[in-house]
């Protein structure tokens, strides 16, 4: 299928909420991909600044993921997650990407407004979509305040003022959770949803339970950002593999069970979020 733009797969998704995974090595791709074509739902394949630098470079990872994209019979969409510079948004740009957060979060709100109207300005005249985050999700690098909460009224003069297309919001949930404990605040979402003119982007979402997560789209969250449960589950998988047999040495032999850990754990994640 030719790649698409979030706005599409948030419009193919609803009534339900669009799925969007963070890609770490090929086999994320992969298995989301597949999850995406056997929930028959859209979804979205997320790289980080920080995956970017892991791999020494954003291209060959990005380029693998837009072929993937456009080889899928599923729609699906790539997008550059939590980008704090913007070299990095040009980058992925030049590279085909069509769709970018960018996180200046770490700023002050007048310096985060700057440089958010700058970069949305830049990504606008290339028709690329922009999200961008306001009020600090809990965790993300340690610097975040857990507990963070994103004013219903900063934010829409926040998108006011900068144009984005989207909006990563602080509702109670915390990047890199191991436990799906977190308890979002549904009455903020509703009074988030009714008044910010842009769809709204949960971080943090492997932390919320099942029940959560479809309260949250329930009141209007749109787009849900999911990394660290798949990456629990693909690493219990490869564990798992390489305790069995400890003499294992071809990765093929727990990297295809750990990609099968992924898409099963995605397309429960699909089925969860169609509501
Ligand atoms: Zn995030």
């Amino acid at each position: 299928m030719p790649l698409t733009s979030i706005p599409d797969l948030i419009a193919a998704a609803q009534p339900g909420g669009l799925g969007a995974f963070n890609v770490i090595a090929l086999e994320h791709a992969e298995a989301i991909a597949a999850a995406a074509e056997s929930a028959k739902r859209p979804v979205v394949l997320q790289l980080s600044e920080n995956t970017a630098r892991y791999h020494g470079g954003l291209a060959p990872l990005a380029l693998a993921c837009l072929r993937i994209a456009a080889d899928s019979d599923a729609a699906i969409a790539v997008h550059l997650d939590h980008a704090t510079s913007t070299e990095f948004i040009h980058q992925a740009i030049d590279l085909g990407i069509r769709s970018v957060m960018y996180d200046g979060s770490a700023l002050d709100y007048a310096d985060n407004v700057a440089a958010t109207t700058a970069i949305t300005a830049w990504c606008h005249q290339r028709g690329v979509h922009i999200e961008a985050e306001l009020g600090e999700v809990g965790g993300k690098d340690g610097v975040h305040a857990p507990g963070a909460r994103t004013d219903p009224d900063e934010a829409v003069e926040f998108v006011n003022a900068t144009g984005v297309d989207a909006l990563a919001v602080a509702v109670g949930s915390s990047h890199a959770m191991h436990t799906r404990t977190a308890e979002l605040d549904n009455d903020l979402i509703a009074h988030l949803a009714a008044k910010v003119p842009v769809p709204l982007v949960l971080h943090g979402s492997s932390g919320v339970p099942d029940h959560g997560l479809r309260g949250a789209v329930e009141h209007g969250m749109t787009k849900i950002n999911i990394a660290t449960r798949l990456n629990i589950r693909m690493t219990a998988a490869i564990r798992e593999h390489l305790t069995q047999d400890p003499d294992l040495a071809d990765p093929r032999e727990y990297l295809a069970p750990a990609r099968t850990a992924i898409r099963s754990e995605v397309e429960h994640f699909l089925r969860l979020l169609a509501v």
